[in-house]
């Protein structure tokens, strides 16, 4: 074990280097990511090659876990890595137990309830919580306040900054972090980063619209998590400026997000769920699995905590659907 990033043969990632003295001689503290738990402690640098994982591997008892930089004003840096978190863990889920807040403080060196509290202030700017009368941000927010303007002004550069950030901070390149399959990418150079790009904004959207929905098709009500797509509901080829608007996006598995696309779906705006009678059919020779996948038709979305749907944009969705079945007759 080297640099972050790298994984010892028990799986405990090393996350972070600390200039801080350990317990051994000539130690320092690092702190390391179990892979299977996702456990955060800090060890010895002297014996990290070899630790397992005080919480599931019966390794011994973690080390506290240095939060050096507590106290000191946090960087514009920090705050768009915190943003990055943000956007991909449901409101709900920002409290000090949550392991993804937990791997927030201990990349930065900040104490838990300092993160906590950063990613509760990003809710407090957020137009939908505002509605729902979430407190407003206490004084010195300044740097949550000025990253939040940065991505409403300009979303796809600030949502990939904000990768490539996180990425540089635990060692990994940007592929490796935004979770993209890389044996189609064509070799290292512009056209490289022209797809790498767009597909890092395309998982930013996905992880904050399926975070929003806690992994559940808003029709459905299925949650089995490789059968669900974050659907955008005004496409990203169409609408340029809601392409990462989560609530331009809805949760749901492949067969009905495949039909929302192709005009076979829709959404009212009191969030009724609509099968068109292309697919609505009652002839007694459907086939059970058309019964199922037209169902849901009358029933009402179940929607997230944040990020509901924006009606205004369902109802230029419907509007197509209803253009579509009237040219067909
Ligand atoms: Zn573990």
């Amino acid at each position: 074990m080297k640099a972050p990033g790298d994984i010892n043969r028990n799986n405990q990632k090393l996350l972070r280097q600390t200039a801080e003295k350990g317990t051994d001689h000539n130690a320092r503290k690092w702190v390391l990511k179990c892979g299977q738990c996702l456990n955060v402690y800090g060890s010895n640098s002297t014996d990290a090659w070899e630790r397992k994982c005080p919480k599931c591997q019966q390794g011994e008892a973690g080390l506290a876990i240095p939060t050096e930089h507590d106290g000191q004003a946090w960087t514009r840096e920090e705050h768009v890595i915190a943003f990055e978190v943000y956007s991909r863990i449901s409101f709900g889920t920002i409290h000090m137990r949550n392991p993804e807040v937990i791997e927030l403080a201990a990349l930065l060196g900040r104490k838990v309830g300092s993160a906590s509290r950063k990613l509760a202030n990003f809710s407090r700017l957020d137009p939908f919580l505002q509605q729902r009368n979430i407190k407003g941000l206490p004084h010195g927010a300044k740097g949550e306040e000025s990253v939040w303007h940065e991505f409403v002004k300009n979303p796809e550069a600030l949502a990939f900054e904000s990768e490539l950030l996180l990425a540089e901070r635990q060692g990994k390149s940007i592929e490796e972090v935004a979770q993209i399959e890389t044996d189609d990418l064509p070799p290292p150079g512009i056209e490289r980063e022209a797809i790498v790009r767009v597909r890092v904004n395309h998982k930013f959207f996905s992880r904050r619209v399926l975070s929003a929905y806690g992994f559940r098709c808003c029709v459905t009500g299925l949650s089995v998590r490789p059968l669900l797509v974050a659907s955008h509901i005004i496409p990203w080829a169409i609408d340029h400026t809601n392409r990462l608007n989560p609530r331009n996006g809805l949760c749901l598995n492949a067969l009905h997000d495949r039909a929302f696309d192709s005009h076979l779906m829709w959404i009212e705006k009191d969030f009724t769920v609509r099968i068109s009678p292309k697919l609505n059919t009652t002839e007694k020779a459907s086939s059970p699995a058309e019964v199922w996948l037209s169902s849901f038709d009358g029933e009402r979305l179940i929607l997230p905590d944040n990020f509901q749907p924006d009606p205004e944009l369902l109802k230029k969705h419907e509007k197509k659907c209803l253009d579509t079945i009237a040219a067909s007759g």
